[in-house]
């Protein structure tokens, strides 16, 4: 048996062990085809069930609606962040409007640039990014091209727990870190997009979920790769998809489908995990020092500091020892991000929070909860 670690990294990120041992078996061949999901031709039948499957699984977790279309696409999330501009933004004399929540939205932002007209509907930069904008706090134009925000800032830790109210306008959401970690109202949006490497599978495959009046308003003069509408009427293989991506999604959203029981469950649980520490931070003493606000908390990215910086590398060091990874969190926000995907083990949670309730005790002063 191999010695698998916990690996909090933000992503790619760790993945259900189930999936990963079947993948491990067909990686040699699928059984009844012979063939490794590696080797295997995109047009064949048993990808055509691989691919079919993995929408189906899709639809069934987030009770996706028929006037949807579900798109494997390549290029990451970042693809997405031009291809939305350049499909509905670009030449409509319109402005988009940006719900710029961290690093992620604003980065989205700036792609959007380069097609059109952009207004910023809210910013949190004046408290880097530390809490999500009320209902009230949003300047939106009623005749936006659409609205942009990110469900869940993977930096920041911030993450939105309703969608924004936005009349009319179709809502646009990178969900690339927080997707299949709860059900989402999928009616309420234009887009959603993610990409895999979190909590959907492996680097490589984008899951882009539009709405059929959208997919038709496509812009004819987009080269093929970048049209959705010509994405859509070949179901995702205009050229050749990502193939093993796609099938590890299959894997993942079985995985979750019917050993998890669904997305409600899987909420649950990562409430439960998220709970356990940020608990462990609030109930520190001041030890542990937040950054997400606590009405703005990401159930995926929990953010935190240390008294003093020098005490950092302990820190990483002796979570190491324990096999507890990936730890630092980035430069932007500084000290500390333990990343807790749906794949992230009860177990692996517990034993952080431990580490961190005897780190306390060892170097701060009251520290128990
Ligand atoms: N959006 C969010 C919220 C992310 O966390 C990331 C990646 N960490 C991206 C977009 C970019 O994804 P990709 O690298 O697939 O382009």
């Amino acid at each position: 048996m191999v010695n698998r670690i916990f690996n909090f990294s933000p992503g790619p990120a760790m993945l259900p062990l189930a999936a990963l041992e079947e993948a491990q078996r067909d990686l040699l061949a699928l059984p009844g085809v012979g063939i490794s999901i590696l080797e295997i031709s995109h047009r064949s039948k048993a990808f055509e069930a691989i691919i079919g499957q993995a929408e189906a699984n899709l639809r069934t977790l987030l009770a996706i609606p028929d006037n949807y279309r579900v798109l494997f696409l390549q290029g990451g999330a970042l693809l997405q962040f031009a291809m939305v501009p350049m499909s509905f933004l670009r030449n409509t004399g319109k402005s988009a409007d940006y719900i710029v929540s961290g690093t992620w939205s604003k980065k989205a932002q700036e792609e959007a640039k380069t097609q059109g007209k952009v207004h910023t509907a809210w910013d949190g930069k004046s408290g880097n990014y530390n809490r999500l904008p009320q209902q009230s706090e949003l300047e939106l134009d009623p005749d936006a091209a659409y609205v942009y925000t990110a469900s869940n800032e993977t930096i920041q830790g911030v993450q939105f727990s309703r969608e924004p109210d936005v009349g009319g306008v179709p809502l646009v959401c990178d969900s690339s870190s927080d997707f299949l970690s709860r059900p989402v109202p999928i009616d309420r949006y234009g887009i959603l997009f993610a990409c895999a490497q979190k909590n959907a599978g492996p680097a490589g495959v984008t899951i882009v979920i539009i709405r059929d009046d959208l997919v038709q308003r496509s812009p004819a003069d987009l080269p093929s790769m970048l049209n959705y509408r010509l994405l859509a009427e070949n179901k995702s293989l205009l050229n050749t998809p990502p193939v093993f991506g796609v099938y590890m999604v299959k894997l993942v959203t079985d995985w979750l489908l019917k050993e998890v029981g669904g997305l409600e469950k899987m909420a649950a649980i990562n409430r439960q995990k998220a709970q356990m520490l940020y608990e462990a931070i609030d109930h520190s003493g001041g030890f542990y020092q937040r950054h997400a606000e606590p009405a703005s908390r990401s159930m995926m990215n929990v953010t935190f500091r240390l008294p003093e910086t020098a005490l950092d590398e302990k820190f990483l060091g002796e979570a190491k020892a324990l096999g507890l990874v990936e730890l630092k969190g980035h430069r932007s926000v500084g000290g500390f991000r333990a990343s807790i995907y749906n794949a992230m083990p009860m177990e692996g949670v517990v034993t952080l929070r431990d580490f961190m309730l005897e780190f306390s005790r060892k170097y701060g002063r009251a520290g128990s909860p």
